[in-house]
């Protein structure tokens, strides 16, 4: 290194820890500063939490000219600001929701070159009397968050942010640092060269949390089990994400009833209350938060110990971004997901049904990557870090699946009882009145039906209710059974269940997974 960067980075040392209080960097945050200030593109990739917004604020507090930030959340960029202001940095912001005089007064400042730091939304950063202003200015570089919102192959995508390598144009001498935490290759691919970074330095954080447990139940009683699990932390912090907002409230107040300090979080709720909301989950008042994913931008709370997936998420990248909002302070955490196939089929079909072709590609793949996931028989970190093209080939060990590797049976005679049991009702029922007939249970609709009269009623009763679900999921997931969706998904013989009825096969099948053998006892001991 020359005498005059080593100059720059021991200022760099002093300001972290004069101005942030810090003491040390962390991995590749003063590589990615040094090439802004050297005038050079970069393309920063690391998780939440790894400290992306210091890459650009140190920077732009040790040069000279002015630096712009653009971001896609006005609640963010305004905690930003107040926390920069709260330590001194002048910072101010440009947003559509801002009065005509607060940003009369930003402008002014800005003339006078009273301001560092400028945080804008996309929508600003286009406005064409806004670059013209931004042209008159000495600036230092422009820092791009969330710059996978950038692509198309991202899982949130927006418009105007695709349009911001248009700011190259006119500001052809003003690098520029593009910083996401979520993106595959395709979407880094994208951001590169929509942005047409030229020879960028790139850092690529590990996306590991190793203090993450990842593991995946299938979800049977899905709301008993959550409870089950809730009561098991014993009042530590954690989140539960739902795939609707009506959900969200029905499992909150049914885990309240239970006497958890729980409640529900969604984008409909009044504003005051979602806030009310957020300050009590900071400070501890409030143990459980039953969200949808309008919950966690910028969620900077560090002892969370556990994510519950209740419904599985439409990306590998959305999973990633909502477990990694445990465990931030490095102690152990875990990420648990419910895992029911036929939500995966309804997500298909949904996915299906979409008129823009396009996003119906991108969303096919990226949530048959999630469902490989959720199905996966091999280490889920593997499958989770390969995904962001971490290859790696050693399995983690804190996992579900290396501490629990499924253990298979020879389930031949179990799958013979199941098949049958289908047969004999008719192929005209689901899964749950199956296992019903099955443990020979006297409920009213297996009387009324005559099912108790048939031979295979209680050929299954020493099984548990859990293990009859699991295997009749198997056998569909193998292809001995569909099931018919236009008919209350009944379930249904294929061809290849003559076989194993006539006893000419083998069939191995995987110990249920629904009980969380693998999970700690209590995170508080
Ligand atoms: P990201 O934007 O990557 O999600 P943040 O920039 O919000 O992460 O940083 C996460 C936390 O880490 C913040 O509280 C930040 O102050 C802290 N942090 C960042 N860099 C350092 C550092 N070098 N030393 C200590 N703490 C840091
Ligand atoms: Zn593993």
């Amino acid at each position: 290194k020359s005498p005059h960067d080593q100059a720059v980075v021991k200022q760099l040392k002093q300001q972290l820890q004069k101005v942030f209080g810090y003491s040390s960097f962390r991995e590749g945050q003063l590589d990615v500063m040094m090439s802004a200030l050297h005038g050079r593109d970069s393309l920063v990739l690391m998780p939440t939490g790894a400290g992306k917004s210091l890459c650009y604020q140190l920077p732009a507090i040790s040069s000279d000219g002015l630096t712009v930030v653009i971001s896609p959340l006005l609640s963010l960029m305004q905690d930003q600001v107040e926390a920069m202001l709260a330590m001194g940095i002048p910072a101010a912001t440009l947003h559509s929701g801002l009065s005509s005089e607060a940003s009369m007064q930003t402008l002014q400042q800005l003339q006078q070159q009273q301001i560092k730091i400028l945080y804008v939304s996309p929508e600003r950063a286009l406005q064409p009397s806004f670059i013209e202003r931004l042209q008159g200015y000495s600036l230092s570089f422009i820092a791009i968050d969330e710059a996978h919102c950038i692509s198309q192959w991202g899982h949130d995508f927006r418009p105007e942010y695709g349009q911001l390598g248009q700011l190259r144009q006119y500001l052809p001498n003003v690098p520029f640092m593009a910083l996401t935490a979520t993106a595959d290759a395709a979407t880094q691919h994208d951001i590169l060269e929509r942005l047409q970074l030229h020879n960028p330095h790139c850092h690529r954080s590990s996306f590991d949390r190793p203090n993450i447990r990842y593991v995946v139940q299938e979800k049977y009683k899905p709301l008993k089990q959550v409870k089950d699990y809730v009561k098991k932390q014993k009042g530590a912090a954690g989140i539960i994400y739902c795939g609707s907002r009506k959900k969200t409230e029905e499992i909150a107040e049914s885990l309240q009833q239970s006497g958890i300090k729980a409640a529900p979080y969604h984008a409909r709720l009044e504003h005051q209350l979602k806030e009310s909301t957020l300050r009590q989950f900071l400070r501890d008042d409030i143990d459980v938060v039953v969200a949808t994913i309008a919950f966690g931008m910028g969620i900077n709370k560090p002892n969370i110990r556990y994510v519950v997936h209740f419904d599985i998420p439409r990306s590998i990248e959305s999973y990633y971004q909502e477990t990694g909002r445990a465990g931030r302070d490095g102690l152990p955490a875990e990420a648990v997901m419910l895992f029911d196939p036929r939500d995966a089929q309804w997500i298909q079909r949904m996915i299906d049904e979409q008129d823009n072709e396009h996003r119906r590609l991108v969303e096919k793949q990226k949530f048959s990557a999630m469902q490989a996931m959720a199905e996966a028989q091999t280490c889920r970190r593997l499958v989770l870090l390969n995904y962001f093209n971490e290859f790696t080939d050693k399995e983690c060990g804190n996992c579900d699946l290396c501490l629990d590797p499924p253990k298979r049976f020879d389930a031949l005679e179990d799958a013979q009882k199941a098949l049958s049991c289908v047969y004999r009702v008719g192929q005209q029922f689901g899964i749950g009145h199956i296992v019903e007939v099955l443990r020979g249970s006297k409920n009213q609709r297996v009387l009324d039906l005559k099912h108790d009269q048939l031979s295979t009623y209680g050929i299954g009763k020493d099984e548990t209710h859990e293990y009859w679900f699991s295997v009749l999921r198997q056998l569909i997931h193998r292809g001995f059974i569909v099931q018919d969706i236009r008919r209350f998904a009944a379930l249904q013989l294929t061809e290849a269940a003559r076989a194993v009825l006539r006893g000419e096969v083998t069939i191995e099948l995987a110990k249920p997974r629904i009980n969380l053998t693998a999970t700690r006892n209590s995170i508080t001991d």
